[in-house]
C-alpha cells in the first residue's frame, strides 16, 4: 500500500518522485540565459507533441487563465459555446462575465458535439469564435475534435479555441493541420505535475484577431506573450519550478516515444474498460466517444459511491473520484492519465474488487 493518498482521480492526476525531484533543482532568474536555456531546450519538442510550428506557451495559471484569455483576446462579436459538461457549461458563464455576447449550444452531459449542429449556427454569422471542449473530463465524452475543426474552418472569420485539457499527450493532436486557433492544456492531468502551469499554441488568424482587439488586458495578452517567447521568455515570472518538472516529463515522453505513451494509455485505458464490462457496469459516454484518459462509469448498480470511495481511501490508499457536479453519486470516475502503469492500473482495480465486495 502506498504511504500516502494515491490520486486516481481526472486532475489533479499522480505525480512520480522523480518529477518532483527535477522540480527541486536550484531556483534561476526568470530574465536569465539559464531561463532561455530551459525554454528552448523544451519548445521545439512541446511544438512537436502539439503538431504546429506556431510558438507555444508557458502561462502561470490554471487552465481557467487561458480560456478565460481567448475569449478577452478573440471575442468581438459573439463566442458559440459548445457545452456538454462541466468544464464546457462553465465557459459560457465565463464568457459572460467577461462582458461577451456569449450562446451556449447545449447538449445533456454525456452527449457528444455534433459538428451538424455547430455549422447550423455559424451559417447564420453571427458568431467570430467557437469554444470547445475535447475530451470532457466530468462525463468521460472524447468529442469529434476532427470533424468539429473541419466545419469551424468553413468559415474564415470564426476562430476555434480547443481545450485539450486532459487529452493532450494521451491521443494525437495535430494544431495545424487541423486548422485550431488555439490549443491549451494544463499541468495537471496527463502531463502528471503539480497544477499551476497552462500550456497554449495560437494561429496566426488568432494573433491577428487579438491584435485588433483592444481591452484583452494584460496578464493573458496573446501578443504580449508572442513578443516574450520570442525571446524565450515570458511575460511575467513563471512556476519555474513547474517547468522544470514539464522538461522532466517532456525528457520521459520523448524517451518512451510519443506514439507509446498515447500507445500506453490506450491499453490502460482498455483494462479499466474490461474491468467495467466484467463486473457489470455501464459506460456513461457512448461508444466510440469513450475518453482515453478516464473513464466515466455509470453507476446502473446503484452501489453506495461515497461508501466506496471511503473504503478505497481508508483501505487502499487511493483517492477515487465520485461523480461531478449533476451526476454526482448516480456515475464515477477512473483516471488511467498520466505516468500511470499496467501495475499501478493493476492495484487500483484490484482495490476496487476489494472494496465492492465489501459494500
Ligand atoms: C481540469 C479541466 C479544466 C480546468 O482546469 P483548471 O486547471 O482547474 O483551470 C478545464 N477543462 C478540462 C477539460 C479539464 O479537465
Amino acid at each position: 500500500m502506498s504511504d500516502h493518498i494515491r490520486l486516481h482521480i481526472p486532475g489533479p492526476v499522480e505525480i512520480s518522485p522523480d518529477t518532483y525531484e527535477a522540480m527541486a533543482a536550484p531556483m534561476i532568474g526568470h530574465r536569465s540565459k539559464d531561463f532561455v536555456a530551459l525554454y528552448d531546450d523544451i519548445h521545439s519538442r512541446l511544438q512537436e507533441m502539439m503538431g504546429t510550428k506556431q510558438p507555444v506557451f508557458l502561462s502561470t495559471s490554471s487552465a481557467w487563465g487561458v480560456m478565460e484569455g481567448s475569449l478577452r483576446n478573440l471575442v468581438k462579436k459573439k463566442v458559440l459555446c459548445c457545452c456538454s459538461g462541466a468544464f464546457s457549461d462553465k465557459w459560457v458563464d465565463v464568457a459572460a462575465r467577461c462582458g461577451k455576447d456569449a450562446e451556449a449550444l447545449q447538449y445533456d452531459w454525456g452527449t457528444p458535439v455534433d459538428p451538424a449542429d455547430i455549422d447550423a449556427k455559424l451559417a447564420t454569422g453571427e458568431f467570430d469564435t467557437v469554444t470547445f471542449i475535447h475530451n470532457e473530463t466530468s462525463t468521460g465524452v472524447m468529442n469529434p475534435l476532427a470533424e468539429v475543426a473541419a466545419v469551424v474552418r468553413k468559415y474564415d472569420d470564426v476562430l476555434l479555441v480547443t481545450d485539450t485539457v486532459s487529452s493532450f499527450s494521451v491521443v494525437p493532436i495535430e494544431f495545424d493541420k487541423l486548422g485550431v486557433d488555439v490549443l491549451l492544456t494544463g499541468s495537471q492531468k496527463a502531463l502528471a505535475l503539480p497544477p499551476g502551469l497552462a500550456i497554449f499554441t495560437v494561429s496566426d488568424r488568432a494573433f491577428e484577431r487579438a491584435a485588433s482587439v483592444d481591452d484583452r488586458g494584460y496578464y493573458f495578452d496573446f501578443i504580449e506573450f508572442k513578443k516574450n517567447q520570442e525571446k524565450s521568455m515570458t511575460p511575467s515570472t513563471p512556476c519555474i519550478a513547474t517547468i522544470y518538472g514539464l522538461r522532466h516529463q517532456v525528457n520521459k515522453i520523448f524517451t518512451e516515444g510519443i506514439e507509446n505513451r498515447f500507445a500506453r494509455h490506450e491499453k490502460l485505458n482498455n483494462i479499466v474498460h474490461d474491468w467495467i464490462n466484467a463486473n457489470g457496469f455501464e459506460f456513461f459516454a457512448p461508444e466510440g466517444f469513450r475518453s482515453k484518459s478516464l473513464t466515466c462509469v455509470k453507476n446502473n448498480k446503484g452501489i453506495d459511491v461515497a461508501q466506496l470511495q471511503k473504503i478505497m481511501r481508508d483501505e487502499h490508499s487511493i483517492a477515487l473520484d465520485g461523480g461531478y457536479g449533476q451526476i454526482k453519486g448516480t456515475t464515477f470516475r477512473i483516471s488511467n492519465m498520466g505516468d500511470e502503469t499496467e501495475e499501478t492500473i493493476g492495484n487500483l482495480l484490484a482495490g476496487l474488487d476489494s472494496a465492492l465486495a465489501k459494500l
